[in-house]
């Protein structure tokens, strides 16, 4: 039976309740605010809320973004860098099981993981990447080290283990990524399509086979930030889609889809089905829409989530040049965390009802 049309209602209608409690703070106010120092943005996927987990399942994973806030705004306030600040705090969420990055990413239809992250810089444009490795404990500082260390932006596989291991880098067995709930997830998800790959097919039925039941697509984390210089930075690491095909590379490792920073306009990091992310460009296309049409991050997010992401494909989080911060989705729920210089500190990560 296809699900995609019921999927496809269902959002619309969470996509609508979203948008109506989601941070909005960004914009027209600001320009009576003193002139922001440094702003900080972080997300632990989209893909599924807290109503769906257990109260201790959800204090803990708030405890984590919290943390990881305090990472990012500890260096952004010394007078770090965005680059410090974003690859710190990515860092910490891929050694934290509950997220999809690092331990704890979802396994692939071979029953292994492959892992995808990249890190761009937007004063220089400067990036890397690193897409389908699973002996590398954290990647996001792989990708750091292709940006600064190679002439090339984007490693994949075997050659990006052995850069990895000559650079020093922590190696693992591809079992330790492994837990207990991604591997149930893994097995939930083959029980529903068999041993295809969730994104085998075209179109809707792509869609139907993806199981937002097991909370499949949620957890990637990603961080943008502003820093004193006005620098702005983008990180983002996730193991993509539990029972992907093997050998799939999704948005997170790819400029301008899943990552993108540029001094010019923003950071912009992206979660949720990666195709589809790809297909848009999206995190460059926030970008271009400020730079060409001079419409505000805000604006520019609203309208690939609205009109060309389809409901449920996921979230973005950005910061602007001047410190605004957005984090919108079109799925049931985002966590995700902010703080800036002017004294916002939040992370949103609770029941609804409390977000009003
Ligand atoms: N965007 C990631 C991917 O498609 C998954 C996610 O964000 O949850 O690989």
């Amino acid at each position: 039976m296809k699900i995609f049309p019921l999927l496809f209602l269902s959002f619309a209608i969470s996509a609508t309740n979203c948008l109506a409690f989601q941070d909005s703070t960004e914009s027209a106010s600001v320009d009576k605010k003193p002139k922001m120092k440094y702003a900080i943005a972080i997300h632990g996927g989209a893909g599924s809320s807290p109503t769906r987990f257990s109260k201790e399942a959800n204090a803990r994973r708030a405890a984590s973004m919290k943390t990881a806030l305090k990472i990012g705004t500890d260096i952004l306030r010394a007078g770090g860098t965005s680059l410090d600040a974003t690859e710190k705090v990515v860092l910490f969420l891929e050694d934290d099981p509950q997220f999809n990055s690092g331990v704890g990413a979802v396994f692939n239809a071979v029953g292994s993981h492959e892992l995808d992250a990249s890190i761009m810089d937007g004063s220089t444009k400067a990036c890397g990447a690193v897409a389908g490795i699973s002996r590398v404990k954290n990647p996001i500082s792989l990708a750091r080290l292709v940006m600064t260390d190679t002439e090339h932006v984007l490693l994949s596989g075997r050659g990006a283990e052995m850069f990895a291991s000559n650079k020093g880098l922590i190696m693992v067995e591809p079992n330790y990524f492994d837990t207990e709930a991604t591997l149930k997830a893994w097995q939930r998800a083959r029980a529903k399509v068999g041993d295809r790959s969730s994104l085998e097919t075209k179109g809707d039925e792509a869609l139907e086979l993806v199981d937002l039941d097991t909370g499949s697509y949620m957890g990637t984390v990603g961080c943008v930030a502003l820093d004193s210089n006005g620098n702005l930075a983008a990180a983002t690491s996730t193991g993509g889609l539990t029972n992907k095909k093997f050998g799939r590379i999704g948005d997170s490792p790819i400029i301008g889809a899943g990552t993108f920073a540029d001094n010019e306009t923003c950071a912009i990091s992206g979660t949720g089905m990666g195709e589809q992310y790809i297909r848009n460009v999206v995190a460059f296309d926030v970008a271009a829409q400020m730079k060409y049409r001079n419409v505000s991050m805000k604006a520019a997010i609203d309208d690939n989530l609205q009109n060309r992401l389809n409901p449920g494909d996921g979230g973005i989080i950005g910061v602007d040049r001047d410190g605004n911060i957005y984090m919108a989705f079109n799925t049931q729920g985002m966590a995700r965390a902010a703080a800036d210089s002017n004294g916002r500190y939040e992370v949103l990560w609770v029941e609804p009802q409390a977000q009003k």
